[in-house]
């Protein structure tokens, strides 16, 4: 019984991988080469790690980004998704896909699927960085994706010390690619090919952030030593190639950070990178430029926000070199210099690269599809994408440039749908066969409590005889529709050639139920035994709050105010109910005002937003008058009775002391933390002797104390 329950968990915690978190990774895509002409030679990318767009734009610490932002560049907010860590951040903006969070459970380090990305399709790249962002690119590809990284955990990039080491090996080690190039004819040929890339991976500001928090003067300086670095290694680059205009730079950022030094989930600071787009091919706007209200004196013209994986295809563009093939950003052509006919066919080329991905996905699924049951994309079926691929060629043909455009952006925008509706295709079916599933297993185990309480004898002949349904016994009709069900079920699964879990998915939730519902006069039995106890109303209203208390739970999951409502419920459910008959007269109200002061907190500000250190001293003044209300009021008028009872005291007593020295603890080390001294030693050891050993010493002091 109990293994059962495991496995069937275990199942559901799975299946949340099979319908939320799959792969988008569509494999053996053809990619599409681009038919424009490159508006650049060579792309620098800078990713300043854990860089938010909010230090970038509402401080004047990155002058030289943010001049060249405002002048010669295009700058605005690139939007990332959730999770908003390293790895998916470098993904989106070089790979131009979103990575599923099961990736990141398979390991940082290694590469869960090998993928296409930017760097795959050049002629060579060159990369610099933290060598767990670094191998994710250049693993398998060695040959002309070429890795430089340092352990950023190394000691000589002592952390504590000072972060900035870490960018400087990077700047350094572009420096002295270039110095030995010019002695070195064989690196000096690979740098004057064309469609080329200088990753940069600059992963102190990600430390920093950590260590120090945004908005700290450390983090600040770490900042504009970035800026000064991105400066040189762009005066670096410029003077080998003798500043011939044809490199373009791209400095943009991984994830964001919030102010408390962390990242991972959906907060707007931890959402909104900034990037900056200069040099070879950029649409240059040349006005005086208005400011931009919202942040401080950055150009409103020259603003672009976009998605994290457009960048991909931007950088795809600059180089005309194929769209990485499992890519889902539009190419922004707005922010390029370009002629009708070279935007014209870039769009297309990105258009095709995402028919293609969608194309591949609809074949996928339609082959292994039961043509029967089969749902294809209406708006992109087989036919009218062919259609519409040999009309857009003929556009080619024509040179019908402003058609071909709008052409284009149709099929983008219908690739992508495409490709959510097919990646979503089997999301619906299994979320009812897993809710089906939780179901059968709560019927289940109420049939095992009912079979217990009510002593039906399950193999009694009396029902098995009376149960009749058109003369055939119920019992075998029952096994008679579920044995149907699970061949249907198997044969289903097996003729789409569906993963090996679907199998379980499918049997699962009919397996349970046949389970739970034979022999049905169980639930007969139950349910008569229900209606003499209880009348129909009070049974009603239970049922009711019970399926509106799961709601609310579940729903609090999205919107946190709906936490409130089962605590409203649970303040007046001993006036409902008869087990309130049996309270102290004085408890009643005091656990009704429990429940409506705990109601509402889930109005209050998330922890990790701000702060309130006093706020947590206050609670644990409270709950220290509490023990010692209750030693004084109850426990000492009863010590004289028995032994157990002065050992409590005892053992309060110093829960008492223990829970001063925390209290003192927490706030003297807030206070040191805000003026950004160090954490004392002492306090540490304090601290972790009150939290690991608080349990052992409480063990040991009641052993001594009996
Ligand atoms: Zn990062």
């Amino acid at each position: 019984m109990f293994f059962v329950g495991l496995f069937i968990h275990l199942i559901f915690l799975f299946s949340i991988f099979d319908i939320y978190f799959k792969s988008p990774i569509v494999k053996d895509v053809v990619p599409y080469q681009p038919k424009h002409e490159a508006v650049a030679d060579r792309l620098v990318l800078f990713i300043v790690d854990g860089l938010r767009a909010e230090s970038f734009v509402n401080y004047t610490t990155m002058p030289y980004m943010r001049s060249v932002a405002n002048s010669i560049g295009r700058w605005g907010i690139s939007n990332t998704q959730v999770p908003t860590e390293s790895r998916p951040g470098h993904v989106a903006v070089i790979a131009g896909f979103y990575e599923d969070p099961s990736a990141v459970a398979k390991g940082w380090k290694e590469n869960p699927v090998d993928f296409d990305s930017v760097f795959n399709q050049t002629k060579h790249t060159w990369c610099w960085g933290a060598y767990d962002i670094v191998n994710i690119f250049t693993k398998g590809h060695d040959d002309h994706i070429t890795g430089n990284v340092f352990d950023p955990y190394d000691s000589s990039f002592s952390t504590s010390q000072n972060t900035t080491l870490l960018d400087a090996w990077v700047f350094h080690s572009v420096s002295d690619l270039f110095l030995s190039a010019k002695k070195n004819e064989e690196e000096a040929d690979k740098l004057s090919k064309k469609k080329i890339i200088f990753f940069l991976h600059l992963l102190g500001t990600d430390t920093s952030g950590h260590t120090h928090k945004p908005k700290t003067p450390n983090f600040l300086t770490q900042l504009r030593y970035v800026d000064e670095g991105i400066k040189e290694v762009e005066k670096v680059i410029r003077e080998y190639y003798g500043d011939d205009g044809k490199t373009t730079f791209l400095m943009t950022s991984d994830h964001g950070m919030t102010d408390w030094g962390s990242h991972g989930s959906g907060d707007d600071h931890e959402t909104q990178t900034p990037y900056v787009v200069w040099g070879a091919g950029i649409n240059t706007i040349y006005n005086g430029g208005t400011s931009d209200p919202a942040t401080l004196s950055m150009s409103l013209d020259h603003r672009l926000d976009l998605n994290q994986a457009d960048l991909a295809p931007l950088m795809s563009t600059i180089l005309s070199i194929p769209v990485p093939v499992n890519s889902i950003g539009e190419v922004r052509i707005e922010l390029l210099n370009m002629t009708l006919s070279n935007k014209a066919l870039a769009v297309y080329s990105n258009s095709r690269q995402l028919a293609a991905q969608y194309n591949k996905k609809r074949l996928d699924i339609e082959t292994d599809a039961i043509s029967y049951i089969y749902q294809p994309y209406n708006p992109l079926t087989r036919d009218k994408y062919d259609e519409i691929i040999s009309f857009t060629e003929k556009l080619v043909l024509e040179e019908n440039f402003e058609q071909l455009i709008l052409f284009s952006e149709e099929i983008i925008r219908l690739s992508l749908a495409g490709l959510r509706y097919y990646h979503n295709y089997y999301q619906g079916p299994l979320l009812i066969l897993v809710t089906l599933s939780f179901m059968g297993w709560i019927a289940y185990l109420l049939k095992i409590v009912l079979t217990q309480k009510i002593n039906v004898d399950p193999g009694s002949p009396n029902f098995k005889r009376t149960l009749r349904f058109y003369g055939v016994p119920v019992t075998e009709l029952l096994n008679i529709i579920f044995s149907i069900l699970c061949f249907t079920s198997f044969c289903i699964v097996c003729v789409q050639n569906l993963p090996m879990q679907y199998y379980v998915y499918f049997l699962m939730p009919i397996l349970l139920w046949w389970y739970a519902l034979s022999p049905l006069h169980v639930w007969i039995k139950a349910i008569r035994k229900l209606k003499e106890n209880k009348s129909t109303y009070t049974l009603f209203v239970e049922i009711i709050s019970y399926i509106v208390g799961s709601f609310a739970m579940g729903l609090s999951f999205t919107y946190r105010w709906m936490l409130s409502i089962p605590l409203l419920g649970m303040a007046v459910w001993p006036f409902m109910s008869s087990s309130g008959k049996h309270l102290n007269k004085k408890l009643l109200p005091a656990w009704s005002c429990g429940c409506l002061a705990l109601s509402i907190f889930s109005f209050m500000p998330v922890v990790g937003k701000n702060v309130y250190i006093e706020l947590v001293v206050i609670a644990g003044l409270f709950w220290l008058a509490m023990i010692a209300i209750y030693t004084k009021s109850v426990l000492l008028n009863k010590r004289k009775d028995k032994d157990e009872y002065r050992r409590e005291i005892i053992l309060n007593i110093i829960q008492m002391v223990l829970l001063i020295i925390s209290l003192q603890n927490i706030y003297v080390q807030s206070k040191r933390f805000d003026n950004g001294t160090p954490v004392s030693t002492w306090y540490q050891i304090i601290a972790w002797f009150i939290a690991g050993k608080h349990n052992n010493f409480f063990f040991l002091l009641k052993y001594i104390l009996q």
